[in-house]
């Protein structure tokens, strides 16, 4: 999967923009708190340049999901809100791009039912990501909903034909679901006609960020850099972050993967290799790493903030976006269920 995602990131340059329809974007968040910077970094980076190269893109606010690992929805929202505002600070263009909640789009509960038909309890028990997500839930007895999100999540790719996800690592074992769901529903209940094409993940050079606690930064676990937080506590989260005691600064990944995601971090915001960065900070230690990173983070999100600023005076706009978005996606999810409740001999 890691491969085809360096072929796939190849190929956008050379041809999406020539032929769009051949990578159409499906990709989303669930609305469990606030952005962070592995947010943008490994996935709505992506999502602007596909857009920017006039390819249809669909965001999905996965708030049903909010639950798989959770008792209750928590202030949902104002999560929901503020992840439009990140994704229209960061460029997302509602005109060229369908931003729209879950469960506004009934007909996506429905082209579950022939999916889930199409796997089985084993499958969804050996998903390692839904594996992990349980482990890190407290003790919780796995749900209904946490065993079979990731067909959800594949009906919310498959319902608008979506070709290209951006995401992060965690996700490739959801993405290889999809893919099988796609040809066991074409293999068995179309005859073998190609009704759903097999999405391909896209993962940026930050497929796993780890947070200031040195596992991966999640906004659950409280060990963020949030794109909507200000300078000052963004450098106290900084502050906070796991590195270790030796005064030269250097990369190794394997070694001190700590200091090693810190350094990338930086680098993805200046531009720099987290080599070049790791000699910049040279003999200063942890703190002078950390001051570099703070500044490079800071630089790098000041024109986001801005705009998230701006945007924020305008609660009824982003409501506006939701409401468009989610007519659009409303639109295509009933064209394709009633495609599936054709070909199954469901049209009565
Ligand atoms: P939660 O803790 O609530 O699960 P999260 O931080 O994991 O939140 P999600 O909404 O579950 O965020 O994931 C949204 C997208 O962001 C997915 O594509 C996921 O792979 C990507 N992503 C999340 N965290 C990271 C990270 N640390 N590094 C790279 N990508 C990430
Ligand atoms: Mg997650």
């Amino acid at each position: 999967a890691v491969e085809r995602s360096r072929l796939l990131d190849r190929l956008i340059d050379e041809q999406a923009a020539a032929q769009p329809e051949r990578f159409r974007v499906l990709t989303g968040d669930r609305p469990t708190g606030p952005l962070h910077v592995g947010h943008l970094l490994a996935s709505l980076r992506n999502r602007v340049r596909l857009q920017q190269r006039g390819v249809e893109t669909f965001v999905v606010i996965a708030d049903y999901q909010v639950v798989t690992d959770r008792d209750a929805v928590g202030d949902i929202g104002e999560n929901v809100h503020g992840l439009v505002l990140d994704y229209l600070a960061a460029g997302l263009d509602p005109d060229r791009t369908t931003i729209f909640t879950h469960s506004a789009v009934p007909a996506l509960g429905q082209l579950v039912l022939p999916f889930l038909s199409l796997v089985t309890d084993g499958e969804l028990r050996r998903n390692p990501t839904v594996k992990d997500e349980l482990a890190l839930s407290g003790g919780r007895p796995l749900s209904g909903l946490l065993l079979t999100y990731p067909v959800h999540q594949a009906a919310d790719i498959l319902f608008c034909h979506g070709r290209v996800v951006p995401v992060g690592r965690d996700q490739l074992p959801h993405l290889e679901l999809t893919r099988q769901l796609a040809r066991r529903f074409n293999a068995r209940y179309a005859g073998g006609q190609p009704v759903f094409a097999e999405p391909e993940a896209l993962l940026s050079d930050v497929p796993l960020l780890l947070g200031t606690d040195g596992t991966k930064m999640s906004k659950s676990r409280g060990n963020t850099i949030n794109l909507r937080d200000t300078a000052d506590e963004t450098a106290d989260r900084i502050r906070a972050a796991r590195t270790d005691g030796e005064r030269r600064i250097t990369y190794e990944p394997v070694r001190r993967p700590e200091v090693a995601n810190l350094l990338r971090l930086a680098g993805l915001f200046t531009g720099e290799s987290p080599q070049t960065v790791a000699e910049r900070v040279g003999d200063s230690g942890a703190a002078g790493l950390k001051r570099v990173v703070t500044e490079a983070v800071n630089d790098g999100l000041a024109g986001h903030r801005a705009r998230r600023r701006q945007l924020a005076g305008d609660p009824a706009s982003v409501t506006a976006v939701l409401h468009e978005g989610n007519r659009r996606a409303n639109e295509v999810a009933e064209r394709t269920l009633a495609t599936v409740r054709a070909v199954m001999g469901m049209a009565y």
